[in-house]
């Protein structure tokens, strides 16, 4: 399983060509990000590629909506490490993207895309600490002009 972290390769050997998921030779050199900061606790997820674009799309839309959902709740997340890692998955959702229809090793078969982050209702839990976060911005500017 990709999602499993102990699928990493053993260090120093060099990675199968093609995708790690499916085979298919059609793959990218990327890896998808994903990050959870909750009060003090902060992990970090790393799937290191290559993954073909289907494959690779698939797990940036699940590692996105992860991070979209359980990013924000610790203030270096919420200014920090979230943004990087939706930079990231961004980049890597344009380079899986360019990719050629993979053919996809015998008897595998790549992951289903799946919905795109916006239909996904998890990715909307981001608006409350952004609101939270943009409240506490607006209140610092008030207190530090004056204004109240
Ligand atoms: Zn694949």
């Amino acid at each position: 399983m990709p999602h499993d972290p102990a699928y990493a390769p053993p260090y120093g050997h060099a990675p199968a060509p093609g995708c790690r998921n499916c085979g298919a030779p059609q793959a990218a050199l990327f890896s998808v990000r994903a990050h959870v900061g909750v009060l003090v606790l902060m992990r970090f997820h790393t799937l290191n590629g290559p993954f073909c674009r289907p494959c690779g799309r698939s797990l940036v839309r699940t590692m996105t909506t992860k991070t979209l959902c359980q990013g924000w709740w610790s203030p270096l997340s919420l200014v920090l490490f979230t943004p990087f890692t939706l930079f990231w998955n961004l980049l890597a959702a344009i380079k899986f993207g360019k990719l050629p229809d993979p053919t996809p090793a015998p008897g595998r078969q790549p992951l289903e895309e799946g919905p795109p982050v916006h239909a996904r209702p998890l990715a909307y839990v981001a608006i409350i600490p952004l609101l939270w976060f943009t409240w506490v911005i607006v209140n610092i500017y008030l207190d530090a002009t004056g204004r109240r």
